[in-house]
């Protein structure tokens, strides 16, 4: 016990100074973050904020009686620079001091920027933070052409939120399906022929070379040689994880902060948790050895529980089926489960219109799924999973059977 610092106060950091709190953590905490804001959800930022439908005051995990009442002293507004685990002392950019007996990690990530000709031109953006959803929401109102780099999740939500609001908007992808770190080309194809249907613009396999424009950008030219006009380009191409701070105090570092199934770091004190940290590979039928970073909510929360436990006392070490969600406009994209590119896609054929659900088999062991509208079926499969149950892949692709049957 003693004072727990938490540095970055986002999904992770709220998270375990909740849970560090409620498992009997009895010294000071102190949870300090760079934005201007107390512990806010970014799912809304690409979803409901863009549209209008919830605001910035409505985005906070917790209320700001909640810190006082847990006794967190929340700093916010102020970026930590250094730190000295030997002495235990931390440094802030406005000269603030800390010292501290367990340090926390949660900076998060950062967008990926594009390093290319014409890329710091006004009008090319990304989007992690509220700051960055304001800007565009602004911005999607005034432009008519949105050129979205990158045919990620993110990337998706804002060109089918922009594509309602009748801005034209296409998705440029350098692989050669959709999400292809994420879902199966099965998938892809579903996400893919529902996105043009709603008038969306898609070009896979195709990446950009240099934008073209006169302070402002005013298209973007593939390396095909196709021009596209752009007054708007979201650059939506993978985040990198804030690990500098960690690395500059002597912490492995490997893309990400590098940590064991309990959360901690190399110096086995310092405990790292969410986006800014490289994990064990926590599902039940884990690869030997292979490593990740996993950027969701789901695990943001799940791996800060893991770290209070060990910060108080009780370790135990990260099993999880990590599951994700992502909306696209009429598209509610459910994954649970880690699959590889070498794991096989058994898709349920037959499902009712709009839904998919397709099955991930190593072997003959079922490792993920991936529904789209489906969120009955996807309940059913998370929950199996989580228990290591499987399911013949020629029963799991008839629909006559209920999976919900199959898997009770
Ligand atoms: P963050 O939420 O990034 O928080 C880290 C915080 O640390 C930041 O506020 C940062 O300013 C602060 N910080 C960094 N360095 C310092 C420092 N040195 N000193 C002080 N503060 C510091 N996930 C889902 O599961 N479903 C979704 O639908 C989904 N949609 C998303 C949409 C958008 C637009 C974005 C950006 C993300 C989305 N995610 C979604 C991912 C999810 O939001 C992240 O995985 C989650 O926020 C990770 O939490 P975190 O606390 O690790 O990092």
């Amino acid at each position: 016990t003693g004072h727990l610092l938490v540095i970055g106060a986002g999904q992770a950091g709220a998270q375990l100074v909740s849970s560090a709190r409620e498992l009997g953590w009895a010294g000071p905490i102190t949870l300090v973050g760079h934005e201007p804001h107390a512990p806010y959800g970014r799912p809304p930022l690409s979803k409901a904020y863009l549209r209008g439908e919830v605001d910035a005051g409505g985005l906070a995990l917790r209320s700001n009686a909640f810190y006082a009442e847990q006794r967190v002293e929340l700093v916010v507004g102020d970026r930590v620079t250094h730190v000295d685990l030997a002495v235990g002392e931390a440094v802030a950019e406005s000269g603030r001091r800390w010292t501290f007996d367990r340090l926390a990690l949660a900076t998060g990530a950062e967008p990926r920027r594009l390093d290319l000709e014409g890329s710091d031109l006004d009008g090319v953006v990304v989007l992690r933070d509220v700051a960055d959803a304001a800007a565009l929401t602004r911005r999607l109102s005034e432009v008519s052409d949105l050129v979205v780099i990158g045919g990620g999740f993110i990337g998706l939500e804002v060109a089918a939120t922009a594509a309602a609001t009748g801005v034209r908007a296409t998705v440029v992808e350098a692989g050669q399906s959709l999400m292809n770190r994420v879902v199966s080309p099965d998938t892809a194809a579903v996400v893919e022929a529902e996105h043009r249907a709603a008038g969306i613009q898609v070009l896979t396999g195709t990446r950009p070379l240099r934008l073209h424009g006169d302070g402002a950008v005013r298209a973007v030219e593939l390396e095909d040689g196709t021009e596209l006009a752009a007054d708007l380009v979201l650059v939506g191409i993978g985040a990198r994880p804030r690990d500098d701070l960690a690395r500059a105090a002597g912490l492995c570092c490997d893309g990400g902060v590098v940590v064991d199934e309990l959360s901690l770091a190399s110096d086995g004190r310092t405990v790292a948790v969410g986006d800014c940290a490289n994990l064990p590979d926590p599902t039940p039928g884990a690869v030997p050895g292979r490593r990740l970073r996993l950027e969701s909510v789901d695990n943001a929360i799940e791996q800060a529980k893991v770290a209070a436990r060990t910060l108080t006392g009780d370790p135990r070490p990260y099993r999880s089926v990590p599951w994700f969600w992502s909306d696209q406009g009429a598209l509610k994209l459910q994954t649970a489960g880690l699959a590889g590119a070498d794991d096989d896609v058994v898709v349920r054929t037959g499902t009712r219109a709009g839904q998919h659900v397709a099955l991930r088999y190593r072997g003959e062991q079922l490792v993920a799924v991936e529904c789209v509208n489906a969120p009955a079926d996807f309940l059913v499969v998370r929950k199996a999973l989580a228990t290591n149950r499987t399911l013949p892949r020629d029963v799991a692709a008839d629909t006559g059977v209920s999976l919900k049957k199959l898997l009770r």
